[in-house]
């Protein structure tokens, strides 16, 4: 028997297991995907979490639940990999082959590579909320939170769905708006990059939408540190590399990202642990039977899960043809797209590639939408808010989704 190997039970890992297995078992491919625990966690669900909308239990579930029969799921660990012998080792020791690998160990948080961000204040006045720890602290932070100076942060890019730290922002706007105490908060949005968002168009129209609720955008924003202790009163400071320091009562960061570990330590990984892949065909150069999804590559693609779910069709197919001798295809153009919850019931979308920015218009459907692009409107939002039912029953599965992994242009207004 022909093995695959798939290391990370995540999103992606999760949808390649079950997608090769119902694609290649038949010809006798034996389909093995590798954790390190049972606990898989809905993302996009620990926006919610701070503001009391999630409890964290409703955004986990067991991983086993959603790999196919037939598919082996191991949650040792995994140790090592020795691509020159095509074998992995795991934690508890054990060692396995095969003929293809698949990398989709995502990425992790590395908060400790800024200087002062886990020491004074570290979860009592700076906290994360792209970790369920982080995101559950928070929540209870913000139940007794009186009011000052918000820092709404990003250290640098690239993060994971990098419109959430602007979805956070809106969120608190209408949080404090909500619980009353609105004019006792002063928000600050605070960003390595040059504006809200790297693109023009989204950026014009995320940036609108700061200064509409008087959310002040700070650009440019390199920090060098971060000491929880140190302000006036007690409060919190963080300085950038050019010299401001913005003092701070509440600090919401997210934290620099980086590859997983055991891709670092592996000849396989890039100085910061991504795998390196073909960005249309998701192959990494120097291994032809190795191949990267979701976070865990640096194609320079989002690192969202429409990301993952739209790389899977691709490179479902391309591992088919690779395993009958045949090249893969670059079909991958880069499309992601991603709902932007905007508070106060409302969200926006924006679906775009590497060649195309996000841009106006409806969507799915061109013309009739019923969402809408870089707009606001409540369908949206309910769209948002329906997007973890279509996770759980249909994207880890693996189940085709009435979408094209490829972008059109068709409902978009350049
Ligand atoms: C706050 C937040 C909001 C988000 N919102 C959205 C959104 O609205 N839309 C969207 O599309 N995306 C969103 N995302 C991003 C999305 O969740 C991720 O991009 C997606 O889950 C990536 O999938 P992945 O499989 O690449 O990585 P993951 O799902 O993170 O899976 C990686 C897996 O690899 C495993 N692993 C790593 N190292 C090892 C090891 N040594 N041994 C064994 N296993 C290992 C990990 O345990 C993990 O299960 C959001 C993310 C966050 C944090």
């Amino acid at each position: 028997m022909k093995r695959i190997a798939i290391l990370g039970a995540g999103t992606a890992g999760t949808m390649m297991a079950n997608r090769l297995h119902r694609a290649l078992g038949p010809r006798g491919w034996k389909v093995t995907v590798f954790d390190q625990d049972n606990d898989h966690i809905y993302q996009p669900g620990l926006l919610f979490v701070p503001f009391g909308d999630y409890s964290p239990e409703e955004i986990v579930r067991p991983r086993d639940y959603f790999v196919d029969d037939g598919v082996k799921l191991s949650l040792d660990g995994i140790e090592s990999i020795d691509p020159d012998a095509k074998k992995i080792v795991l934690k508890n020791g054990d060692t396995h082959g095969y003929e293809i690998l698949v990398v989709a160990t995502g990425s992790h948080l590395a908060p400790q590579t800024v200087e002062g961000l886990t020491g004074a204040g570290w979860y009592q006045n700076a906290f994360d909320f792209y970790s369920l720890e982080g995101s559950s602290k928070l929540a209870h932070k913000l139940k007794s939170f009186e009011g000052g100076k918000v820092i709404v942060h990003i250290a640098e890019m690239p993060i994971k769905c990098p419109v959430a730290p602007l979805e956070f922002a809106y969120l608190a706007e209408a949080f404090f708006t909500k619980h009353g105490m609105r004019d006792k908060v002063e928000l600050q949005y605070v960003t390595p990059l040059d504006g809200a968002f790297t693109k023009p168009k989204a950026a014009a129209a995320f940036g609108g939408m700061m200064a509409e609720r008087g959310i002040e955008v700070v650009p440019d924003f390199l920090v060098e540190k971060v000491e929880g202790d140190k302000g006036e009163n007690g409060r919190g400071v963080i300085t950038s590399y050019d010299g401001r320091a913005l003092e701070y009562d509440l600090l919401v960061t997210v934290p620099p990202h980086r590859g997983a570990a055991v891709i670092a330590q592996s000849v396989l990984g890039d100085d910061n642990g991504w795998l390196p892949v073909d960005k249309h065909t998701l192959q990494n150069p120097d291994y032809p039977e190795v191949f990267g999804i979701g976070d865990a590559t640096d194609a320079p693609a989002s690192k969202a899960g429409s990301v993952a779910h739209f790389q899977s069709e691709v490179l479902t197919e391309n591992i088919i043809r690779f395993t009958e001798g045949l090249a893969p295809l670059p079909e991958f153009d880069g499309h992601s797209n991603c709902f932007i919850e905007t508070g106060h019931g409302k969200a926006m979308i924006i679906d775009f590639n590497y060649e195309t920015e996000p841009l106006p218009g409806r969507f799915p459907l061109p013309g009739v939408g019923p969402f809408t692009l870089l707009e606001e409107s409540r369908i949206n939002h309910w769209g948002k808010l329906g997007f973890r039912w279509v996770y759980w029953n249909m994207l880890l599965p693996g189940d085709e989704l009435p979408m094209d992994h490829r972008m059109i242009t068709a409902g978009k207004w350049a």
